[in-house]
């Protein structure tokens, strides 16, 4: 079983945010449940090993997140040589970043332009750039994002408070067991001169998966 494999819920009646890890046992919804009894089954019969479940849990929660795209996006920004490597190549570019030095399945990063925004979705299910992303956020997993994204992106992009000029095209990528998208958004003006680790900070997640921009320099120095 992988992170990815348990994680084909559709929880979009669930409006928590976040993970409450120790919340009770009568307050686990009924996918966490499902999670429960079938990684209980699977350990008992002896198909799945319980620690090495919790290892993989542990290294998504903890080791692996958004940081590790966001210094990607940092290199591209101050690396020319390396943001024409990584378009060509994710997958091979991105494995130095990666939790060991991994970035596992086929990764395409696409590139925000003036003339292109690009939004990432999997209109399945949940397919996701988790070794670059960490764990999805819960609305990427939800119905209502999965399907409108593709037919009415700028109406979606404007909820998440992202305007796309008129002129530039939106660029919806759907995300597949097998090749999975990150995006490298435009570097903020004013960042001239900025180090590697100082332009990473400014690189959020959803600027990464298309629905948000990354922080301003105006905002990270206030
Ligand atoms: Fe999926």
């Amino acid at each position: 079983m992988t992170a990815h494999d348990h994680d084909h819920d559709h929880d979009h009646h669930d409006h928590r945010h976040g993970h409450d890890h120790d919340h009770e046992a009568s307050e686990l919804s009924e996918t966490e449940l499902r999670v429960r009894a079938l990684q209980t089954i699977l350990v008992e019969k002896g198909y799945a090993d319980q620690a090495a479940l919790d290892a993989i849990v542990e290294t998504y929660e903890t080791k692996i997140g958004p940081h590790i795209g966001a210094r990607i996006v940092a290199r591209a920004w101050t690396d020319p040589a390396f943001k024409q490597a990584l378009l060509s190549d994710a997958t091979k570019a991105a494995a130095p970043f990666g939790y060991k030095g991994d970035v596992g399945d086929h990764l395409v990063a696409v590139e925000n332009t003036p003339d292109r925004h690009n939004v990432v979705v999997c209109t399945l299910c949940s397919c996701y750039p988790w070794d670059v992303l960490g764990l999805p956020p819960v609305w990427y997993k939800s119905f209502a994002y999965r399907s409108r994204v593709v037919k009415e992106p700028r109406a979606v992009l404007g909820e998440f408070g992202v305007s796309v000029p008129e002129k530039a095209e939106v660029r919806v990528w759907d995300s597949t067991a097998e090749v999975r998208y990150m995006v490298v958004p435009a570097r903020p003006s004013g960042t001239e001169g900025w180090s590697e680790d100082r332009l990473a900070q400014l690189v959020t997640r959803d600027s990464m998966i298309g629905t948000g921009t990354p922080t301003s320099p105006a905002e990270r120095c206030a």
